[in-house]
């Protein structure tokens, strides 16, 4: 099992890393449980100083770190700085909020003395993070950082195309806190089923694809252990005909484009509504075709490259099956530099629900436009897909976005804007696109045991 930095846009080797042994990966395991023994005795208000003491060595350091990231994954280098940013945020929020957020709450049950007891959250051990490469930070610290507020330490098995990410993660976290408290585990799939099996894991959170979701999920469920998944979306951005068009569409290209379309909230499926149509695409259009590719680093820059070759390879294949079953593909004919995994920009029209491209996940530039006669048949066409993670809706009466957001089958939905996270709001969906929550108190409790106090 190979972890590899491949640079997107020079397509060189960065770095490499072996895989650990499973002597190796054995006493990584104890370390991680080792500290947990004591982060857990730790006082409250000293873990969320750490995440702040956190949070200052990611401000400190945030070009360089932000640079790790452009070279491991292609991302542009101001993504990577947001992508930085936020982290730090999610630190910050949590550093802030952690106090009240633990605080044992008093409850009222009649089988106790006076009619009271505790709710006590309580940590439960070693959790189990598997990350995707998409926000190769932003995926670890959603589940780091509360995962250590609540007195649990986290062992990582990021994607195997970013491990440079990985462990410059796992080495500022060593600095800043010492040993134990991230521990990164270069591992096989087979070696990842013995870690979710071990007695010291209390459980596992996992961000990616559905089939590694399944796996993983029943390796907990066989284990009695359990776990969150955050798969994936395809988002529907319904365009109302009272939606301000121009705005729509400056929201709909960045919705779709950001991270090169690599994002499970991207806007994946435009559904736009008859009256609106032609000036929307007409918008759309204008606005892909205005994105500049180039190198990540440049920040003229507004168009990166994938974040590796096979996902390019696949994308194209998937273009290609769509194409086959009926579609019309359009290249937006943006000009490519001569190295790099890039792919032009594709907008996907005549997909029909036989074409096995309307109920998939296109994950990166690949716009999949829809024309519908009114709100009932956007509506309709947004939840007949397998998928329930987010959406948008653009209109000019908030109340009636609020409406047609309420009917939406998915975790989030947001009006006038596509969905973006951040540590104050729930992230997560229904349907196969995963279950659990991350952010704020929701992702805080997933792996905490909440234990009843109360005198008889
Ligand atoms: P994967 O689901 O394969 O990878 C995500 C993580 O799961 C990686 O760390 C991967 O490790 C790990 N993993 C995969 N299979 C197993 C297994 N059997 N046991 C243990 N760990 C496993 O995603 P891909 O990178 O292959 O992307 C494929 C698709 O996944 C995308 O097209 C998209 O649909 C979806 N995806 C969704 C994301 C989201 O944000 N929701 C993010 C990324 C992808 P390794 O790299 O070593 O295989």
């Amino acid at each position: 099992m190979a972890y590899i930095s491949r640079n997107p846009y020079t397509e060189q080797v960065e770095h490499k890393y072996a895989s650990i042994s499973d002597a190796e990966l054995e006493s990584r395991l104890a370390l991680a449980h080792q500290r947990f023994l004591t982060w857990c005795e730790t006082p409250v208000p000293e873990r969320c100083e750490t995440l702040r003491r956190l949070a200052a060595a990611m401000t400190e350091r945030r070009d360089a770190l932000a640079e790790v990231l452009t070279r491991d994954m292609g991302k542009l280098k101001a993504e990577a700085l947001a992508e930085v940013d936020g982290c730090i945020a999610t630190s910050v929020w949590y550093a802030d909020n952690g106090v009240r957020l633990l605080r044992p709450r008093r409850e009222h049950g009649v089988n106790y003395k006076g009619g009271v007891y505790e709710i006590v959250p309580t940590p439960t051990g070693v959790v189990y993070a598997v990350e995707p490469w998409n926000f190769p930070y932003s995926q670890v610290t959603r589940v780091l950082v509360p995962q250590l507020l609540v007195g649990n330490t986290v062992v990582l098995k990021h994607a195997s195309i970013v491990p440079t990410a990985a462990v410059t993660l796992e080495r500022l976290v060593e600095e800043i806190a010492g040993p134990g408290l991230l521990v990164n585990l270069f591992i096989s799939h087979a070696q990842s089923a013995a870690v979710i099996a071990d007695d010291r894991v209390a459980g596992v959170a996992l961000t990616g694809s559905e089939g590694a979701g399944a796996i993983v999920a029943s390796q907990a469920g066989a284990a009695l252990k359990r776990s969150t998944l955050e798969l994936g979306g395809s988002d529907a951005l319904i365009v109302l005909e009272d939606a301000d068009v121009a705005r729509t569409a400056a929201w709909a290209v960045r919705g779709r484009h950001r991270n090169s379309g690599q994002v499970c909230v991207s806007s994946k499926r435009m559904i736009v509504l008859d009256a609106v149509y032609d000036a929307f695409v007409a918008a759309y259009r204008k606005g892909v075709a205005g994105l500049v590719a180039g190198d990540p680093l440049d920040p003229a820059t507004t168009y990166a490259p994938l974040s590796s070759e096979q996902a390019r390879a696949d994308l194209q294949a998937q273009v290609e099956r769509a194409v086959a079953a009926g579609a019309t593909a359009e290249e937006v004919d943006i000009p490519l530099p001569d190295h790099g995994w890039f792919m032009r920009p594709v907008i996907l029209t005549g997909v029909t629900p036989d074409n096995p491209a309307y109920a998939e996940e296109f994950f990166g530039p690949v716009t999949q436009l829809y024309r519908v006669a009114d709100e009932e048949a956007a509506i309709r066409l947004a939840n007949d897909t397998p998928y329930g993670l987010g959406g948008s809706v653009f209109t000019g009466d908030e109340a009636r976005g609020r409406r047609v957001a309420l009917r939406l089958d998915t975790g989030m939905v947001a009006i006038n804007r596509p969905v973006i996270g951040g540590a104050d709001t729930p992230f997560g969906g229904t349907k196969r696109s995963g279950y659990g929550r991350e952010y704020t108190d929701l992702g805080l409790y997933e792996f905490v045991n909440q234990k009843v106090i109360g005198a008889g």
